[in-house]
């Protein structure tokens, strides 16, 4: 099933020219409406005129996370404040966080890539949806919400986490459709399992998951644990929330990439040189129709590639393969992102710390687990003959780490010079999940 036929699966070369006509005129739009990136044309010695063909948009410079949160929280906006309905935040309660608005026509225009992601899926009125992504500043659960709303779905604002009372409405209400994290999904499993519900005589047919990175593999346990359908659904809140892309029952491989919105290359991420579609590199993406923020080659940080390949369904729309990893050290955990040298900042405020550290990031059961380890100074080493100081300090990180950063850690203090030291790039990270 398609929601938009018209747009899904226009032919390339209509598409192609769509995209160049919008384009040329969100380029134009930014130039004169935003300061940063007026400068940042100028100083590359680019115009907007100089956009004659897609591919002229590779001379023009690429936006990095850095310089949203340079322009904290609003200063890359090209409305005046009166004109967005919405804001979002991404995940990360610092004053770094990415802040990302919406005018209304760009709600609408969420709202609609949301209803096509739910159509691909196979959605319909008849459905009763559970929409386990989290509500609030984060993207996912109201960007989810309208579009499930806009197809007529019996909307279930669940929100994530307390999985008791998502298990009871599961099989009070009937869901046949559910949206969460792919790990909170074998997580509900599990759970239901030990609780002595029978997963698979659920409702359930499909789900729809996305947020962080999942394999195969575990697109299978999720079928198999639940009895259903499992499709992965990708987004980043820069470029809008949830519903940049999505893949469709049919092709089952690869996310279709809404074109006619968003424009998507894929470089190499050490050299910024644009590689040919099928060869893995980092998304970019600039967003043709956005009104509020609008973003000119966005560096996403996702590996991935684009599959050209024609799909069964009939959308023309390149596909996006999985997300295999980043080209930075960001970490999602349970969903967060986090980035390492955010937890630096909270360990240095704090006295008695060394600025080593090192985070173990683990999976136990279904639920990512983050571990800290700090090295004290060897002054507060001596002389906390007391283990309550140091608990007390543990604490006071556990706390700020959960305050700041929104996820819970657990924190270890150990003896001065006893965490592993660099030549070059530390490597702050052990990653033990295996997805
Ligand atoms: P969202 O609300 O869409 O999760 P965030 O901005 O908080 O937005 O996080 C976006 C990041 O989450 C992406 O850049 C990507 O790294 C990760 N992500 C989102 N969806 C997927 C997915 N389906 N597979 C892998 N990673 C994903
Ligand atoms: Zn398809």
């Amino acid at each position: 099933m398609i929601y938009n036929e018209d747009f899904e699966t226009l032919p390339r070369e209509v598409l192609e020219a769509l995209q160049l006509k919008r384009l040329r005129q969100v380029v134009q739009r930014v130039y004169h409406t935003v300061g940063f990136y007026r400068r940042a044309f100028d100083e590359a010695g680019v115009q907007p005129d100089d956009i004659k063909t897609l591919d002229d948009l590779r001379r023009f410079p690429f936006t990095a996370k850095q310089d949203l949160r340079a322009n904290y929280p609003f200063g890359l906006f090209a409305v005046p404040m009166s004109s967005i309905v919405r804001l979002h935040a991404s995940s990360g309660t610092t004053g770094r966080s990415t802040v990302v608005g919406y005018t209304k026509r760009d709600i609408d225009t969420w709202t609609e890539l949301m209803a096509r992601c739910l159509v691909a899926a196979g959605l319909t009125k008849n459905d009763i949806f559970l929409n386990a992504y989290g509500y609030g500043l984060f993207t996912g659960g109201l960007g989810i919400h309208y579009g499930a709303e806009k197809i007529g779905a019996s909307v279930i604002p669940m929100s994530g986490g307390n999985t008791k009372r998502q298990l009871m409405i599961l099989q009070d209400f009937g869901p046949t459709a559910i949206c969460c994290t792919p790990s909170y999904a074998l997580n509900l499993a599990e759970e239901g399992k030990a609780m002595g519900i029978d997963m698979k005589t659920l409702k359930l047919r499909v789900g729809i998951f996305g947020a962080e990175p999942w394999s195969e593999k575990m697109r299978l346990e999720i079928e198999d644990a639940l009895g259903i359908t499992a499709l992965n659904l990708y987004g980043l809140s820069e470029i809008m929330g949830p519903g940049v892309s999505m893949e469709c029952q049919e092709g089952r491989h690869g996310m279709h990439v809404f074109e006619d919105h968003f424009l998507v290359e894929a470089i190499n991420p050490d050299t910024g040189e644009v590689l040919p579609p099928g060869e893995e590199g980092e998304l970019v993406f600039t967003t043709l129709t956005k009104e509020a923020f609008p973003l000119i080659r966005f560096r996403s940080r996702d590996i991935s590639r684009l599959l050209p390949e024609p799909c069964r369904c009939g959308r023309t729309l390149y596909r996006m393969d999985r997300v295999t990893g980043r080209s930075d050290d960001m970490l999602i955990i349970r969903g967060v992102n986090i980035f390492p040298s955010q937890v630096e900042a909270v360990i240095m405020e704090i006295e008695g710390l060394e600025p080593h550290y090192q985070l173990i990031v683990d999976r136990a059961g279904n639920l990512d687990t983050l571990e800290v380890q700090v090295e004290v100074s060897e002054q507060l080493f001596s002389n906390a003959d007391e283990v309550k100081v140091l608990q007390n300090m543990e604490r006071r990180i556990t706390k700020n780490i959960k305050d700041y950063l929104g996820v819970s850690a657990r924190v270890k203090l150990v003896e001065p010079k006893s965490l592993q030291r660099f030549e070059g790039k530390a490597s702050r990270v052990l990653d033990k999940r295996q997805i």
